[in-house]
């Protein structure tokens, strides 16, 4: 075998194990462009809300949504795919996937599936960030890719807008995947922020600020922009 073609093996190599165990965090682009995401939802304040804003700027999101609360709010969830975001799964009811066995991480992610009426298109985010090898291999065998982040404002705290605008301004770049939620859904923190209208907020000014820069486009759109990039992810806090 001559050298280009051992190349392009190992890069194909490469590339299928990657896929197979790692998680992407971001896309390697120059286009204006990133992604935001809003986890735990919906709900039934705070989606609505989220929603106008993104229409007031013409942004398109990706919510990852936990099964239980999607299953209580049906209208919610089709009203968010009628406006042209993109539906995730966020697991049944956020559970750590590292703390529970195979077949249970198998029932928690096909159940929201049903719940989500999720058809084409499959995204995952693990809830809590946590993630191992075989919960990674999990999400494989059951065909999704696992889209986790580069960019978070650390909305779960309590911060005030300004807090959370510096760290969305100072960090998006092209190909960002940022994290923000539009519920908090058994937060395990000892003082989890459950009030959204300052992440609202911060939101609100940061699309005032970067959305004559910056095109926010779902996630699915955003990997069409370039290369994926692709972390090991093995996250247990
Ligand atoms: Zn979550």
């Amino acid at each position: 075998m001559n050298i280009k073609a051992r190349k392009i093996l190992k890069s194909i190599r490469r590339r299928s194990i990657s896929t197979t165990v790692d998680t992407i965090t971001h896309v390697k682009t120059t286009a204006p462009v990133a992604a935001l995401t809003f986890d735990d939802g919906p709900h039934p304040n705070y989606t609505p809300a989220l929603l106008n804003i993104l229409d007031q700027y013409k942004a398109k999101a990706t919510f990852f949504m936990v099964g239980e609360a999607a299953e209580r709010h049906k209208d919610l969830v089709e009203k968010v795919k009628a406006a042209g975001h993109t539906v995730g799964n966020h697991s049944w009811s956020h559970p750590s996937f590292i703390e529970i066995d195979r077949k249970k991480r198998q029932e928690e992610v096909r159940r929201t599936e049903k719940a989500l009426n999720l058809n084409g298109v499959r995204l995952f985010r693990p809830p809590h960030g946590h993630q191992n090898l075989a919960s990674r291999l999990d999400l494989f065998r059951l065909d999704y890719k696992v889209i986790c982040w580069n960019v978070t404002a650390q909305d779960w705290l309590e911060q005030t807008p300004d807090e959370m605008v510096n760290q969305l301004i100072g960090n998006i770049r092209p190909g960002s995947i940022i994290l923000l939620h539009d519920a908090i859904y058994r937060s395990r923190l000892p003082k989890p922020q459950f009030n959204r209208e300052p992440m609202l907020e911060a939101l609100d000014i940061t699309l005032h600020k970067l959305s004559q820069q910056f095109d926010f486009v779902t996630v699915p759109d955003l990997l069409q922009y370039g290369r994926p990039v692709y972390t090991y992810w093995n996250r247990s806090d």
